[in-house]
């Protein structure tokens, strides 16, 4: 499988490295390379490579830092989104690099990584965890304060079923939200019923993949995108 044999090349290029984590350019690379469709990145180590990119993508987009050091940029200064021109990239680049320093001066930084700003929309998370008794374990959530206060989350041992993902997905408290709501529309339930497919053949295949956290993907009427996406890896 072409999956396999590319997110080998990119977990075994971490863990020789000596990292335990992919950065967030190497998580999208694992993503895409399992059909989840993630928002186009690249990796900028200047800000007139930072520009060149921007215009490649086009805009706006989202710059971000690009650390083995740092797992949550945001709470570093890390995270700039919505810029719409050439200035405002060489600016956030800049302020990006200045913030990380003053929050965290012994980051390595291996550059600011620059991507599509992908339009607002309903937030779910989907993550993996290695239950010590289970194993592979992949579980579902909506975004933010859904998750992190009121725990309205699934799980299911891996391998599931395509039954499993979509009982994954309509076992939630949160469900309704999903199915539309006021003028929220109707999130494309197939595309994540997809995404947590994928994300259980990775974890089979990869057992060096000891947590995931796809964290948020935004999903649409039509279609959904994987924004954040943090890997921690344990030699199996
Ligand atoms: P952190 O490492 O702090 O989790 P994220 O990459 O998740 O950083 O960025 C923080 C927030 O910014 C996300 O939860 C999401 O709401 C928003 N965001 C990040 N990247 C994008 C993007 N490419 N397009 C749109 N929104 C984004
Ligand atoms: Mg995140």
């Amino acid at each position: 499988m072409v999956g396999d044999r590319r997110g080998f090349e990119i977990i075994q290029k971490a863990l020789a490295e000596g990292r335990n984590f992919l950065m967030e350019d190497e998580a999208k690379a694992l993503c895409k390379a399992y059909n989840i469709p993630t928002t186009e990145a690249k990796v900028a180590k200047s800000e007139d490579e930072a520009v060149k990119y921007a215009r490649e993508i086009g805009y706006p987009v989202v710059l971000k830092v690009v650390s083995p050091d740092i797992i949550h940029k945001s709470d570093v200064g890390g995270v700039i989104l919505n810029i719409d021109n050439d200035e405002k990239v060489k600016e956030a680049y800049s302020k990006i690099i200045s913030n990380v320093k003053r929050h965290k001066p012994d980051a390595k930084i291996v550059g600011v990584i620059v991507q599509e700003m992908a339009q607002p929309s309903t937030e779910v998370i989907v993550g993996l965890i290695k239950d010590q008794q289970f194993g592979s374990t992949v579980m579902f959530g909506l975004g933010g304060v859904f998750v992190e206060i009121l725990k309205d989350v699934s799980f299911r041992v891996c391998p599931i079923t395509e039954l499993d993902a979509k009982e994954m997905i309509s076992e939630i408290k949160g469900y309704p939200i999903l199915k539309g709501y006021r003028n929220l529309p109707p999130a494309d339930i197939d595309a994540i019923v997809k995404i947590l497919l994928n994300v259980s053949d990775m974890a089979m295949n990869h057992p060096e993949i000891s947590e995931m956290d796809l964290n948020p993907i935004l999903v649409y009427e039509k279609g959904a995108k994987v924004v954040d996406a943090r890997v921690i890896l344990a030699k199996s």
